[in-house]
């Protein structure tokens, strides 16, 4: 298939509540009609019929093959589905397939992992020259593709040696339960390591200095504080805190009970409600009713339905420089790292509390300057991409894409005076460039006056009933720990990266949106300006109560705002500050509608923008169709988004320098 896929294209997130019935979801795989994708019925219906055919007519298994595959986000339900019509049965395990091969150009580091634990062959290689129906052979130790009646080979190397026994065991997660279970039974036996595995790559050399980011691996995997994890380098680092949102927690869930899980070995797993508590569907109901207690019995920690988004309260039960993952592309903490997983690993890393990792190599971003006035925090987010396609490490056409971020940690540096909450802006952001993960390098304060807020909120946890009691109780304890003897690891001088990227904060002098609609398509306002907008969304886990202050203020007295607005808090406690302040009333009297605390439009399962709208929002990603029927997204800071609601279209500079400078504080 030409162009790119995202996971959204293998499983809306409007089909989200039939995720856990893999049949039934895949019938929604590619239901939209594309080039060389025919669906059965438009828009409801995959191409069921069109695979089948191809499979009857060649006689044998079908191959996904395109140019950029797997981009947005961590659903193992895309995998499940792609698999359903690649992969082949697991022997006595009803609607679970494993299996298949996916090649293409570019496939997104998260979905790789996914493909990769499910026992898909995923190769990355040339596929210009393939085309559907073509008969191919695959000789993966050799690593050559050749297309049957064709003169042509493609050479390609698979990622690891690993690879072929994962595909031999079914997945990486047998693999290394596989290996585990091996080295257990021979050491009891006192016979030699068994030489039957493939071998992860040697180590390489130590590097000189370590980035924070191979500094907080390190210390996961043990190693004495101030040393790192060279690139490359394969381990099983330590995971402190796990992330499960509504969406994939049926699927880990499943995972969980096939691992037999009774009990977790990580320290804390937070499960939330927040992408379909605002207009669950019955089977949303369902889960949200029995999902907590699973996840209690097992020690973790359950948020409620209408609490809100789960970032939003992650980040605030997270510990400095500890690693951690979560079954949502945007689990990256705002301090220490996160590395976002599939439900699969997602399982395995809370059910054994430790997470395979072939260390990725890190790319800086180094701001320096001064910020100039009216730029927010979201400006300088969209400077990473529009500073990048300027230095030749991003490029937006998807054929042969160039992204220097893709797979790598993102590390930033360079904002000194940067909150906690601030910082998570570009953790968040960080998956929309396709990083493995992100990392930001703050001051102590910074994190002693997040960590003593975040006391308040576990004890304020515990008093209302939160469950699993004990372990909030030893969240508690570390924290106050840390507290006690505040330390943060921070980069070495002389730490190497695969790219450093500058960006001069004195050159940004008008906000940066991301254009309809691929969030690597940044633009200064003066570009856009005059724009007309159809709606207006303020929310999602980019947002906190800040944002929302500051577009009140922005929008306080202008009468009706000729466009839909849609507010949405991101956590009930937000939503209880706002409107404690008088902001509800603000935002009523100008005609905007005010949403559950929770993701919102952000997601798009729930309540949509009307088809074809052209849209301002704070949103995360404004991937096609997302967030409505062929909606045309402009990704912008609360400020501009408040400004645009305004006046119905992206303001001039002008407009925007005019309006802001009656503002106490942005954000
Ligand atoms: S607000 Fe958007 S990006 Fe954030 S968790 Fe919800 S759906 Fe994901």
């Amino acid at each position: 298939m030409e162009g790119e896929i995202t996971t959204d294209d293998l499983s809306p997130a409007t089909e989200v509540w039939s995720r856990p019935d893999v049949p039934f979801h895949a019938l929604s795989m590619l239901r939209n009609a594309r080039p060389g994708v025919t669906p059965d019925y438009d828009g409801q219906r995959g191409p069921t019929r069109q695979i089948e055919e191809l499979r009857r007519t060649s006689g044998r298994d079908i191959a996904f093959v395109s140019d950029v595959l797997g981009t947005g986000s961590s659903r193992k339900s895309a995998t499940n589905s792609l698999l359903w019509y690649i992969g082949h049965d697991v022997p006595f395990q009803p609607n679970k397939r494993s299996g298949g091969v996916c090649l293409a150009n570019t496939i997104a580091p998260i979905f790789f992992n996914t493909l990769q634990d499910s026992g898909c062959l995923a190769i990355e290689l040339d596929v210009s020259a393939l085309q559907t129906g073509d008969k191919i052979s695959l000789y993966p130790y050799a690593g050559r593709l050749v297309v049957e009646g064709s003169a042509n080979e493609t050479p390609f190397q698979v990622k690891s040696p690993v690879l072929l026994d994962e595909l031999r065991a079914g997945g990486r997660i047998n693999l290394i339960l596989g290996r585990r279970l091996t080295a257990e039974a021979r050491n009891y036996l006192k016979l030699p390591p068994s030489e039957v595995f493939q071998q992860h790559a040697e180590a390489p050399a130590a590097a000189v200095g370590f980035s924070l980011a191979q500094k907080i691996v390190g210390r996961a995997c043990g190693l004495p504080d101030g040393q790192g994890v060279s690139p490359g380098t394969y381990c099983e680092p330590q995971i402190s805190t796990v992330g499960s949102p509504d969406t994939t927690g049926p699927l880990t869930r499943d995972e969980l009970k096939d691992l037999a899980c009774l009990g977790f070995s990580a320290d804390l797993v937070l499960q939330s409600f927040c992408h379909t508590v605002a207009y669950p569907k019955p089977a949303d109901i369902r889960v949200q009713k029995e999902l907590p207690s699973f996840m209690t019995e097992r020690s973790g920690v359950s948020l409620r339905p209408g609490d809100g988004i789960i970032h939003s309260w992650l980040n605030r039960l997270v510990l400095p420089d500890m690693v951690g993952t979560g079954g949502d592309s945007h689990t990256r903490f705002p301090i220490g790292l996160s590395f976002p997983a599939g439900s699969g690993l997602v399982a395995f890393a809370a059910a054994t509390g430790a997470m395979p990792l072939d260390m990725p190599e890190s790319v800086l971003v180094r701001f320096r300057g001064q910020m100039q006035s009216g730029i927010t925090i979201r400006d300088l987010v969209h400077a990473i991409p529009l500073y990048a396609k300027r230095a030749g490490l991003l490029t937006l056409e998807k054929a042969n894409k160039v992204n220097a971020f893709a797979g790598r940690i993102l590390e930033i540096d360079g904002l000194s005076d940067l909150t906690v909450a601030q910082a998570f802006e570009f953790t968040d952001a960080s998956a929309e460039r396709s990083a493995a993960a992100c990392a930001v390098q703050l001051g102590i304060p910074a994190v002693r006056s997040f960590l003593q807020e975040n006391v308040k909120l576990i004890q304020r946890m515990i008093a209302e009933g939160y469950n699993e009691r004990a372990t909030l109780e030893r969240r508690l304890q570390a924290m106050e720990n840390w507290l006690n003897e505040p330390s943060l690891l921070r980069a070495d001088q002389n730490a190497t990266y695969a790219a450093v990227l500058e960006i001069n904060l004195d050159e940004i002098s008008e906000p940066i949106l991301c254009c309809p609609n691929d969030p690597d398509d940044a633009r200064f306002l003066s570009e856009v300006a005059g724009t007309n907008i159809d709606e207006v969304f303020l929310g999602s886990c980019m947002t906190n109560v800040s944002h929302f202050r500051t577009a009140s203020d922005l929008i306080k007295g202008n009468g009706e705002v000729p466009v839909r607005m849609w507010i949405a808090p991101p956590t009930k406690l937000d939503a209880d500050i706002l409107r404690e302040e008088g902001r509800f009333s603000t935002f009523g009297k100008v005609g905007a509608r005010i949403e559950t605390p929770g993701c919102s439009l952000c997601m798009g399962n729930q309540a949509r923008v009307r088809d074809g709208a052209t849209v301002v929002s704070t949103s995360t990603r404004n991937f096609p169709n997302r967030m409505g029927n062929g909606a045309k997204v402009f990704l912008a800071s609360a400020e501009t988004a408040a400004i645009a609601s305004s006046l119905g279209r992206i303001p001039t500079i002008e407009e925007y320098q005019s309006m802001m400078a009656g503002i106490a504080e942005i954000s």
